[in-house]
């Protein structure tokens, strides 16, 4: 087995475009094998840097970022990560110190006999397959048991700098207060091109291999029952990756 530790780290220059807008992106690059989850903080890069110019056009066009540290009301939303983003989080949540980790740990715990005694847990250990109008029914009732992320502290998101993909491209310019009902009608979404979490997804998949979504809220499931994800060659899934962002280096 390939080496996954103590890789040297060079730095990659990518030119991207986003919505027309020319990006040069100075990228730390681990190189050799390593975990899946060693390369999400690169598209979680992109993925701010996504948001950062699709909130920019839409002020050009006269519309308000509604967003700000304190509102935490789309954090009650069913969040939809990865199978790697739920690697990345447990190992986030095993480095928190005592007595933060139980905390946390408690609140998923929480939130997962919350469900089951709902009969939702089944139905949302896996909601990959399901078609958009089933998620979206799952995602109402799941908003309408009013949880709040494990991670949410005071209305702020206690993992800023690890939240995964998803989180990143949510942002809207609809009154902040509308967020408590977040009907089609009620919210006006600035619209984030989703590549960035789109190949996050698709990091640690074999060839063929659909990507498997979740909620965040479920990321600590039966995760003592759970293997790791296989080691992954950087360059190629990089390269896989960018070749899909439309990236030239
Ligand atoms: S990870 Fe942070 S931003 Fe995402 S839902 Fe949880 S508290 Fe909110």
């Amino acid at each position: 087995m390939p080496s996954v530790d103590n890789n040297t780290i060079r730095t990659a220059i990518v030119n991207l475009t986003i919505m027309g807008k020319r990006v040069k992106v100075e990228i730390p690059v681990p190189e050799g094998f390593v975990r899946p989850t060693a390369l999400l903080p690169i598209f979680y890069n992109l993925a701010d840097i996504a948001a950062d110019i699709a909130v920019d056009a839409a002020q050009k066009q006269g519309r308000n970022l509604s967003c700000k540290k304190g509102c935490g009301a789309c954090c009650r939303q069913l969040v939809p990560i990865s199978e790697a983003e739920k690697h990345r989080l447990r190992d986030v949540v095993s480095s928190m110190p005592e007595p933060v980790q139980t905390k946390i740990r408690n609140r998923f715990t929480a939130i997962e006999r919350r469900l089951e005694s709902e009969k939702m847990l089944e139905s949302l250990l896996d909601i990959t397959n399901l078609d958009v109008e089933t998620r979206h029914s799952l995602g109402r009732d799941y908003f309408r048991l009013g949880m709040p992320c494990p991670f949410l502290e005071d209305e702020s998101c206690s993992i800023h700098s690890e939240r995964p993909a998803s989180c990143r491209e949510y942002v809207v310019s609809s009154p902040a207060e509308n967020c408590a009902q977040p009907t089609a009608e009620n919210i006006e979404k600035i619209s984030v091109p989703a590549a960035a979490s789109g190949a996050a997804y698709g990091i640690g998949l074999k060839i063929g291999e659909k990507p498997r979504i979740l909620p965040l809220s479920l990321a600590m499931f039966k995760a003592e029952a759970d293997t790791e994800m296989l080691p992954i060659n950087t360059a190629d899934t990089l390269e896989k990756a960018f070749r899909s962002l439309g990236a030239s280096r």
